[in-house]
């Protein structure tokens, strides 16, 4: 018989490694949540249309690593439906402002979301087919300053706090704009002339995106055409007036701020929806797969997916590879093995007829906020202490005796002191630090 595992590219998180997971997450909430952002939930899988219309038929994303299924019709009234696992949630996001409407309020709409994405990659480290993303959008009618380098200036700045409270140290803010969806044009037609002696030598990829999307051959990744791919004229040559302002008031507001940032002219984000400014934080501790996030200004975004005009800027981040840069900043700071934090007490039945008490008197210690394991009468007292060890700070015994005289015997397993602990003392007695 074979054994099952896990799909290639996915994985299981287990504890203790949980643990961090939830300590970025609760981070990010409460980062984001001093800056007035609000979460959103969205649905894991969409339209397959709303990805192909947003991120773009030609990006890697769509063409490539899309998991689609056709979905069958259960009703007559119910038409067959292509439908995706998202790949990203930016789509999402927008796709909920239209259908709610949310730019009626006339405020900026500022959202933050946790939850995983499905891209079909070749899987490597940092690199997964079921991943996770943080990410966050402040997307709204022109009237509500969505458009202002303001709001870009201030998600950097709000990431660069995030980073810095996770602890994470040396990442790298690469900055670029890529203009309007006139310069955009612009730059296509000029990388599209340029690209017609050139393609030839390239890859078939390349060779299609020169006639389709010439701006998608700057994410190829073939190493063969990167010496060619650096000779093509840079987007920043193609950026009209307006743009060069907006992007010039970001990195003052930026330097304003004191918050560093790296211009990168070859950055444009595997993305299709990006204008004007782009950007990736990246960390020199993750290897080939260096970015901790990426994001952008999606001006048109919403008028593609027959929205309003809602500018909007946003980013994503690899909580992956957030975990990954702290494990390996843990692993270098100690030598001993992370503890997995101990339950308060472990409680000791002697004998079956002692369960019911037991749950009784762990009902109460968790009730009273403290952390508790259950162990069960049919085991040997040397047994218990052995698993109590393992896995808590304190054993409670509890026997005919405990039971009648309301004093339990507690060993404390740091001290190695074994005492008399009348049963309303114990959560005073639990409660103490432990012991060094
Ligand atoms: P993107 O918008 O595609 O650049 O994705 C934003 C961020 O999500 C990246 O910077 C990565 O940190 C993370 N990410 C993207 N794809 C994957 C993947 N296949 N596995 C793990 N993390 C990913």
């Amino acid at each position: 018989m074979s054994t099952l595992k896990a799909v290639r590219g996915t994985r299981d998180l287990l504890p203790p490694e949980t643990a961090l997971w939830n300590r970025i997450e609760t981070t990010a909430r409460q980062v984001f949540a001093r800056y007035n952002f609000g979460e959103i939930r969205t649905p894991i899988f969409e339209d397959t249309s709303l990805f192909a219309r947003s991120v773009g038929e030609e990006t890697d994303i769509v063409s490539k690593e899309m998991y689609t299924w056709e979905d069958r019709a259960r009703a007559q009234s119910e038409k067959p439906q292509s439908l995706t696992l998202r790949p990203e949630n930016t789509a999402g996001v927008v796709r909920a402002y239209i259908e709610h409407k949310l730019g009626e309020t006339g405020q900026l709409q500022k959202l933050f979301y946790i939850g995983p994405q499905f891209r079909r990659e070749r899987p490597q480290k940092g690199r997964y087919r079921q991943f996770w993303q943080i990410g966050a959008e402040a997307i709204g009618p022109p009237s509500a300053g969505s458009e202002s380098p303001l709001r870009d200036a201030e998600i950097l700045e709000m990431l660069a706090t995030f980073l810095d409270e996770l602890g994470i140290a040396g990442w790298t803010l690469e900055l670029n704009s890529v203009g309007s969806a006139a310069d955009r044009a612009r730059y296509n037609d000029t990388l599209r002339a340029a690209l017609v002696p050139l393609a030839p030598q390239m890859c078939v990829d390349c060779q299609r995106r020169a006639v389709t999307n010439p701006l998608r051959v700057l994410d190829c990744k073939v190493p063969e055409d990167q010496p060619i791919i650096e000779t093509l004229p840079k987007i920043g040559d193609s950026l009209g007036q307006e743009s060069i302002d907006h992007f010039a008031a970001v990195t003052a507001a930026l330097q304003a701020a004191g918050v560093p940032y790296h211009l990168n002219p070859r950055l444009v984000r595997g993305l299709d929806y990006y204008t004007r400014t782009t950007f990736e934080f990246t960390h020199g501790g993750l290897g080939a797969q260096n970015a901790l996030l990426g994001g952008g200004r999606y001006d048109g975004l919403s008028e593609s997916i027959g929205g309003p005009k809602a500018p909007g800027i946003g980013f994503a981040m690899g909580l992956d590879r957030l975990v990954l840069t702290l494990q390996a900043k843990e692993a270098d700071q100690s030598s001993a093995p992370p503890q997995g934090a101990k339950a308060d007490a472990y409680i000791a039945p002697l004998g079956e007829s002692l369960n019911a008490p037991a749950l009784t008197l762990a009902r109460e210690l968790r009730r009273a906020g403290f952390r508790i394991e259950l162990g069960d009468g049919s085991f040997r007292l040397k047994k218990s202490f052995e698993a109590a060890d393992k896995t808590a700070r304190h054993i409670v015994i509890l026997g005919e005796d405990e039971l009648q005289s309301g004093i339990l015997t507690v060993k404390d397993f740091a001290s190695g002191l074994q005492t008399k602990v009348p049963r309303a003392e114990l959560p005073s007695m639990l409660a103490k630090p432990m012991a060094q």
